[in-house]
């Protein structure tokens, strides 16, 4: 993917469930080559949020749109081939190396069948080859370059995160989604996450959209921060801006 991503717009969304508006209205830019983090107390349409950008939710109004690209109707995998990448909790297997992990990622690019690869012809074997240095090439960018072909079990925690992310970079991405990347770290471990953040964002030259619990990291990662409550942007900023907005340290430092 040549050039800088295409920005990501969410478009006055809004999700109901029985009674209950999780998101009312909700409208936000991803500018190209930023972090832009989401913030907001526990029940503030944040997940609802990162649902909705990867398909696994269906908004009962609004538009995302990558770039010229409408996102709102697609099936999870075609918004990830379209290059909306997101990062879940604990989904890594556990009981197989990094390396096979990152395949996996690399093989929803795979553009030789099954069949050609199972009857080894040479154009498949050639193009497994490349995924594999490609996926190598994104372990050692996230700092699992050492771990590649150890078993996920024998990593450390971090580690094991720090997988979960290279396999989201595995599907070359423009814009990627992290759900609280640092959740369950220790303080040594969650300031290796947001350098290795920033690396990614500056090798790759992707644009990143981030929920996360740990206003320490959003200050130091963030180019600019959108604040929900109930369902509703209640401020938009730098960090800076939004640390000193009387209704955010209201609602979110309950001040
Ligand atoms: P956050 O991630 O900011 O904590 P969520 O997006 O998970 O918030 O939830 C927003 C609101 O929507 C909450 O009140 C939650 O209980 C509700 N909610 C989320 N998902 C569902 C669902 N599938 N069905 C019903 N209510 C839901
Ligand atoms: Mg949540």
């Amino acid at each position: 993917h040549p050039g800088p991503p295409p920005p990501l717009r969410i478009r006055e969304v809004t999700v109901r469930f029985a009674g209950l508006t999780a998101l009312d209205g909700v409208s936000l830019t991803v500018a190209p080559g930023t972090v832009h983090a989401l913030i907001g107390p526990n029940g503030a349409g944040k997940s609802t949020c990162f649902n909705v950008l990867s398909g696994l939710c269906r908004p009962d109004a609004g538009q995302v749109l990558l770039g010229g690209t409408d996102l709102t109707r697609l099936a999870p995998h075609r918004i990830a081939a379209l290059g909306l990448a997101r990062t879940f909790q604990n989904l890594v297997t556990t009981g197989t190396t990094v390396a096979d992990n990152l395949m996996l990622g690399r093989h929803a690019l795979s553009r030789a069948g099954y069949a050609a690869t199972a009857l080894r012809l040479p154009s498949a074997l050639r193009e497994e080859r490349a995924h594999r240095e490609r996926a190598r090439e994104l372990a050692e960018l996230v700092g699992l370059g050492p771990h590649f072909d150890a078993p996920v079990a024998h990593l450390s925690y971090g580690d094991r995160k720090r997988v979960e992310l290279a396999r989201a970079l595995c599907l070359e991405p423009r814009v990627l989604l992290l759900d609280e990347p640092v959740a369950g770290m220790n303080t040594a471990e969650r300031a290796r996450t947001a350098d290795v953040v920033r690396r990614v964002r500056e090798a790759l030259g992707l644009s990143v959209l981030l929920v996360e619990h740990d206003m320490a990291l959003v200050m130091r990662l963030a180019d600019e921060v959108t604040v929900l409550d109930f369902g509703r942007p209640l401020a938009h900023g730098t960090p800076e801006e939004v640390r000193r907005h009387p209704e955010v340290l209201r609602a979110y430092l309950g001040a």
